[in-house]
């Protein structure tokens, strides 16, 4: 089995998840190669075959352009599997590639089950596992969910691509600054995060208080600030802030992938959920089963007597 891996750079930085499609495809059992529109500086450090496109000429992202580069390569290596981050980049660029070569498309996968495709569905609440039938499919992986054990040390065997389209109807205009944070969670060495576990936004004021008992943060899951009982800075994960503190407390938060993938690198995680079978708890080092509500206030009292 083939995969061609579709790697993803922004502002001259290779981004991570391009080492986690590897880690995915190996998983697979698949001969691995890979396509970059970048520069050599930014290549993945795997030894495996790159095709490598020329950012300053194809632009840092072109659909058409970005497109016909990924064509290019597929021609080259008839991979069984094109796989793609399921990044801002992948979501726009997978179903083009699809599309053009009328082949199915199987988004978000999470997971391998017994060699079939586990995919996330309904807002992460719903797993599917899947198995295409054609011999050949377009993937998208979710980022976090296969995690690179090797060395990043590897050389790849660089074969520069050119496209004949020369021009494209779009043009990448630039990056634009997130609206100014209320919080710098990138830089805090302790995050303690509300979940939907607080039931109320009345309630988020005893985690908070916990956070600064640790002289922390406060950080959340998606729903507390899709709820509008905390701002967006404040959220972790793949549509938040990927964070890695020291110390990392999840109060009322079930573990779902996409927010494990922003938090899972802390160094010392403590899961605070009523429920001992929470999906946190294969992440967590220490898993508190208690009523947060109950506890965190406790804990904060004891924290500033210390
Ligand atoms: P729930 O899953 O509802 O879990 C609540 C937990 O609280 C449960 O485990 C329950 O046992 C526990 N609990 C309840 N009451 C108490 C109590 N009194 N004391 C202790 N424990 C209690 N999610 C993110 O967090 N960040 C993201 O960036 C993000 N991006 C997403 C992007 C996409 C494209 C999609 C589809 C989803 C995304 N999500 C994200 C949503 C994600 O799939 C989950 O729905 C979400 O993380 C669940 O949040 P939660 O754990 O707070 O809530």
């Amino acid at each position: 089995m083939k995969a061609l891996l579709v790697c993803e750079q922004r502002e001259g930085k290779l981004l991570d998840t391009s080492y986690e499609l590897v880690a995915f495809a190996e998983r697979l059992g698949a001969e691995v190669s890979l396509v970059l529109v970048g520069t050599p500086a930014q290549a993945p450090q795997v030894a495996a075959k790159l095709y490598l496109a020329d950012v300053n000429k194809y632009g840092e992202y072109s659909p058409e352009l970005h497109k016909h580069i990924v064509l290019a390569a597929a021609l080259k290596e008839n991979p069984d599997y094109i796989i793609f981050p399921h990044s801002s980049y992948g979501w726009d660029l997978a179903p083009r590639v699809a599309a053009t070569l009328r082949v199915g498309q199987v988004s978000e996968v999470v997971n391998i089950v017994d060699g079939k495709l586990e995919v996330s569905l309904c807002n992460g609440k719903l797993r599917r596992t899947v198995s295409p039938k054609a011999a050949r499919a377009v993937l998208t992986v979710q980022a976090g969910a296969f995690n690179y054990a090797g060395q990043k040390s590897g050389a790849p065997q660089v074969e520069a691509i050119e496209i004949s389209q020369g021009s494209s109807a779009l043009q990448f205009v630039g990056y634009e600054p997130a609206e100014k944070k209320d919080v710098d969670l990138g830089r805090a060495e302790i995050i303690v995060s509300a979940g939907r576990g607080v039931g109320k936004k009345e309630n988020v004021g005893v985690i908070a208080d916990l956070a600064k008992a640790f002289g922390g943060e406060l950080g959340a899951s998606r729903p507390v600030v899709d709820a509008g009982w905390v701002g967006h800075s404040h959220q972790v994960g793949t549509t938040g802030q990927t964070v890695s503190p020291k110390l990392y407390v999840a109060c009322g938060i079930s573990g779902a992938i996409q927010h494990l993938a922003g938090m899972k690198k802390s160094d010392f995680i403590v899961a605070i959920n009523k429920d001992k079978d929470a999906p946190i708890s294969e992440a967590a080092d220490v898993m508190v089963v208690a009523d947060v509500l109950a506890l965190a206030p406790v804990l904060a009292e004891k924290l500033r007597a210390a």
